[in-house]
This record gives structure tokens, sequence and C-alpha cells, in this order.
């Protein structure tokens, strides 16, 4: 079937052969941090090297925010505010329902940030987000700027507190809880610079009391390229960024099947009406292809 593998029966009925890999829009730099606005049907998305977030709509697409300070990740809370990743300015900012910007963490214990990666809000209000380097090697991704603290996983509770979730990984990168949010993934994408970066999916257990992490483990490690973003479907399979397209790998960790799409893939998000259409962030280009899935998380 052209565009897509089928390597386990499950992955048949959950993707549409005559469902097309559509192209949105083009002649962007790097595209990340999609974000899918049900109540507005529209998707914001991140071109982090040109420092805008992006607006596509059924119309088209328009620029939502410039300067954007370099934003990567994004998501929406609970009350449906904006919830982005500044690499630039080193922080996690949110957008208040009147525009105005609120910085929500910058700080860990008296130092900077490095630069916010990707972020997910859990159903108690709080804030998980990841903290590697990538925003701070480079100019064309944010600014070389030094580093303060260590590459980690942060969680901001509801009361404003900040605290460690993880801490073993060398560039933390996308994430997200499965549909009952007993699992965490989060995806390991390696020192930048390093010849043999570690690179992986990795899950975490969530405790009882719904705050604490336990028995990080390496999941599933995606092969061509790696894993960037990731987003799990109702059903608690993953969905995972590849160097190929969109890799789908089950809650048991076997690879079910693959969407391929012509360009490497950074993250991607569900939306559209249904939540079944998979928005795909892929390099220079926005992509989308329906599928036979919906997605866990309706913001
Ligand atoms: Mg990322």
């Amino acid at each position: 079937m052209d565009g897509f593998e089928i390597l386990d029966s499950r992955f048949a009925a959950m993707i549409l052969p005559n469902a097309p890999l559509e192209v949105l829009g083009d002649n962007f730099r790097w595209l990340e941090g999609p974000v899918w606005f049900a109540d507005h049907q529209l998707l914001l998305f991140s071109d982090i090297p040109n420092n805008r977030i992006m607006r596509w709509t059924g119309a088209g697409i328009s620029t939502f925010r410039t300067p954007a300070h370099f934003s990567n990740g994004q998501t929406r809370d609970r009350q449906g505010r904006l919830i982005t990743c500044s690499h630039q300015t080193r922080c996690v900012i949110r957008t208040e329902l009147d525009g105005r910007i609120t910085v929500l963490a910058d700080r860990f214990e008296g130092h900077r940030l490095n630069s916010p990666n990707d972020v997910i809000v859990k159903s108690d209000n709080s804030i998980w987000f990841t903290d590697p380097l990538y925003g701070i090697n480079t100019d064309y991704e944010g600014g070389k700027q030094p580093s303060e603290l260590p590459p980690r996983l942060y969680r901001l509770d509801e009361d404003g507190r900040l605290g460690i979730a993880a801490d073993d990984f060398d560039g933390p990168n996308g994430l997200c809880f499965s549909p009952d949010e007993t699992r965490l993934y989060v995806t390991e994408s390696g020192e930048q610079f390093a010849a043999e970066p570690r690179r992986c999916i990795r899950l975490y257990e969530v405790a009882d009391d719904g705050v604490m992490l336990r028995r990080g483990r390496d999941f599933y490690g995606i092969s061509p390229g790696f894993a960037d973003g990731i987003r799990c479907d109702e059903d608690g399979n993953i969905w995972s960024s590849a160097g190929d397209g969109v890799h789908c790998i089950s809650p048991d960790g076997t690879l079910l099947g693959k969407i391929f799409v012509p360009s490497t893939v950074s993250n991607i998000a569900f939306g559209g009406r249904n939540f079944s259409r998979l928005f795909i962030c892929g390099g220079q280009f926005l992509y989308a292809i329906y599928t036979n899935v919906r997605g866990a998380a309706r913001p």
C-alpha cells in the first residue's frame, strides 16, 4: 500500500488507505510545536528558525505571532489557554485569554532554565515540560547561551511549585501521557553533537499519587531517525515522529506500522473535526492525513 507500511494487522484498522498525505503548507524552515484548537478549528505551530508561530485554518496559513522568541513545543491547559516553550527567553509561557503573556517558569533554584522544548498538561492541571540544551546550543534555533542546569524533565504544580520529575536524560524532548495517565512517555534525543547520541522513547510509571514517576526504562528505539514529538491515541498507542515519517507503537512496545512522509518528522498533533486528523510537522512542510483513530487528549 503506497504511503503506509503495515507491520501488525492491528494497524490496518487504524489507517485509511484512500486518505492521502496532504501538504498544507511549505517554505518554512523547521516546524515544531503543533497544537490543535478545536473551538476554532485551527492549528498553531512553531517555525523555529524563522522566529514565528503560524496559524493554519481551512482557509490557509497566516502568522499568529512574530517575533516568537524561537518558540518550540506548545499545548493548551484545561482552561484552553495556550502554553508555549520559548527557546530564546528560556521559559514556559502562558497566553492568557485576554492576550497577555504570563511567564510560568524560567528558573529552578535561582538558575536559568536551558531551553524548554515540549510541554503537556495533566488532568490535575500540573504542567510537565522538558528542558534540554538544543535551543541554547545554536543561534539558528534560539541563541547560543551558557547552560546553568542539567537537562531535565520538570513538573510545575498548580500552586506554582517547580520540581524535578526526572533527570536521567541527555536530551529530553517530546512527551505524552497514556490516556489513563498511568504512564508517561518521554523521548530522549541525546546530546546534540555527540557521535552516538543516546536516543529512545522512555517510559515512566506514574505513582498512585499522580505526581511521582518511577521505574523509568527504555521503551522503544525509533529507526530510522529518532523520536522527537509523540502523541497517544485514545487506545493508548504511541504515535511517534521518525526519520521516515510517523511510526505507531502499541503500549506493549510493538511497532504496528508506519505512515511514510517525504521529510524528517519533528512533531505531530491530532486534530480536525473528530480529532482523527494527524497534523505532521516535517521540516519545511506542514502535512496532514486522516486516520481511523482518535487522539487521546482533547485540549
Ligand atoms: Mg521537540
